[in-house]
Parts: structure tokens; sequence; C-alpha cells
């Protein structure tokens, strides 16, 4: 038994994995409590991060190696490298296009999650504990207890809508489940998915044949991923959103969630 001292859990609430010192990244499948996956690493695993989408899992390790594992398949894609020393935190942006992390080796790095390629390196004085994207830039922290924060253009550290995902929160006094809602990656604002989005998330849940406990990374085909109604814009500062292809939460009657919510914005269009 060793101690489990980090985990991360995909957006579809429905996944976990788990790190610990005994080298080892566990997939835990957290409505059944099995173990889906898991990897031995040579040496210890220090960080694990998924990214907003929920497909991929970057895990960084004491010998400085650093792996995509691709939860769709289970395997391991591939290995980046970009510091010197072993890696502390990453922090994806909010449309997962770009990708921070700190390091040992006193430097912060942004890289293009999709190629691998490294856009920018800032060096500093100690070791980079704390990373984070907020939307004006990225904001670190270091080991002599400074916070940094860097700015730049848009389309260097977040070029896409981000992402977002509608859940479905079940209330325990009223044993029911509360209508689905999201929040803006940019302003933070909570809001109801639009109903083109539930359609759109309807259809696709339908078309997939997915049942309510299925994740959805293993069964949903790549188009679906980039459909046009998963689009929308924040009601409160416009921002583009893209919707993940499924509903966080749902652990039973997935397709009472769809009709309940349906007939929601259809009165309270009439209301408005
Ligand atoms: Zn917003």
């Amino acid at each position: 038994m060793h101690i489990v001292h980090g985990m991360d859990i995909t957006p579809d609430g429905k996944r976990a994995i788990a790190i610990s010192y005994d080298n080892t990244c566990v997939l835990w499948d957290l409505i059944t409590g099995k173990v889906i996956d898991n990897h031995l690493f040579s040496s210890r695993v220090y960080t694990v991060k998924i990214t907003p989408d929920g497909k991929i899992a970057v895990c960084d390790c004491e010998d400085k190696s650093r792996f995509l594992w691709n939860l769709s398949t289970g395997e391991i894609t591939g290995t980046i490298n970009p510091h010197s020393s072993w890696g502390l935190p990453v922090a994806y942006s909010m449309d997962g296009k770009r990708a921070v992390s700190g390091s040992m080796d006193d430097t912060l790095i942004l890289w293009d999650t999709e190629t691998n390629e490294v856009l920018g390196q800032f060096p500093a004085a100690a070791e980079i504990t704390r990373v984070s994207f907020f939307p004006g830039g990225i904001v670190a922290g270091d080991g002599l207890g400074r916070l940094f924060i860097l700015n730049g253009p848009r389309e260097l550290l977040c070029p896409g809508p981000g992402i977002v995902t509608a859940r479905a929160i079940w209330d325990h006094e009223f044993q029911k489940y509360l209508p689905l809602s999201a929040d803006c990656k940019n302003c933070g604002q909570r809001f109801s998915p639009p109903t083109e989005v539930i359609h759109t998330i309807q259809e696709i849940t339908e078309k997939a044949g997915l049942k309510t406990g299925q994740s959805p990374y293993l069964e949903l085909p790549k188009e679906f991923w980039d459909m046009k109604g998963l689009y929308c814009n924040c009601p409160n500062c416009g921002e583009q959103l893209k919707f993940n292809p499924f509903i966080a939460g749902v652990t039973r009657n997935l397709n009472r969630i769809f009709l309940q919510n349906i007939e929601l914005k259809r009165s309270m269009q009439l209301v408005f």
C-alpha cells in the first residue's frame, strides 16, 4: 500500500485517475467502483491532469518523462519532455488547446496540446510549484513564495472556444435532478444550456447508443465531438463556448433528464 498523492476526474464525472508513490497511475470507474486500467511507470508519478474533453491524461514522472495517456484506447500515445527536470503542475487553457507546466528546473513552459510544440518559455529563479490559466493569461507561483502573472495574446494562449460541460446536480432534499447547468470558463457565470445544445447532446447520445452509466470516451465517434449544435455564446459575457457531447453527473434516468430540460425550456420560452 502506498500513498495516493494526486488524482483528477474526467469531465463527465464517471472516471477518476489516482496516482501513487508505487509508480502507478490507476483509472477507476466511479459508478461501479472498479479499476478500468492502470499503468506502471519506471518512477514515481508526481502529477496527473486530464484534458477538458476528458480524452487524454498527462502524467509527469520523477525521471523527467511526461506521458500522454489516451483514455479511449488505454495506450500511452507519446512522451514529451520540454523540461530539464521533473515536472510539477500542469494546467490547461479553457479550450484545451494549450497547456502550461512548471518544473523543478525553474521554468514555466507553454505548449500546444495537439502538436506538442513548445510555444513559450518563462525562466524563474526558483521551481514553479503552481500554474493556472485565467481569462487574461497565466498565473504561476514559485518556491520562493512569489506569484507571477503572465499576459499574452488570446490567439497564443487560447485560440479556440472554451469547453464546458452540462451537468445535472442531484437534489438530496427533494430527491430529483436540478435543471441542467454549466459554468462559463470566461466569466464564471452559471447558465442553462440552450435548447439546441440539449437536443444535440440527446441526438448524439441516442445515435451512439450511450447508456446512463457509460463514459462517452470509448463510444463516441470523432465527428460527434465537433457538431455545430454544441456551440453557443455565454448569455453573460458573449464568449463563444463549446459543450462536451455528454451530460455530467447523471447516474440514472438519462432520457428523463433530456425530456425534463427540454420541457422546462419550452415552458420558460412561453413565460418570457
Ligand atoms: Zn461568460
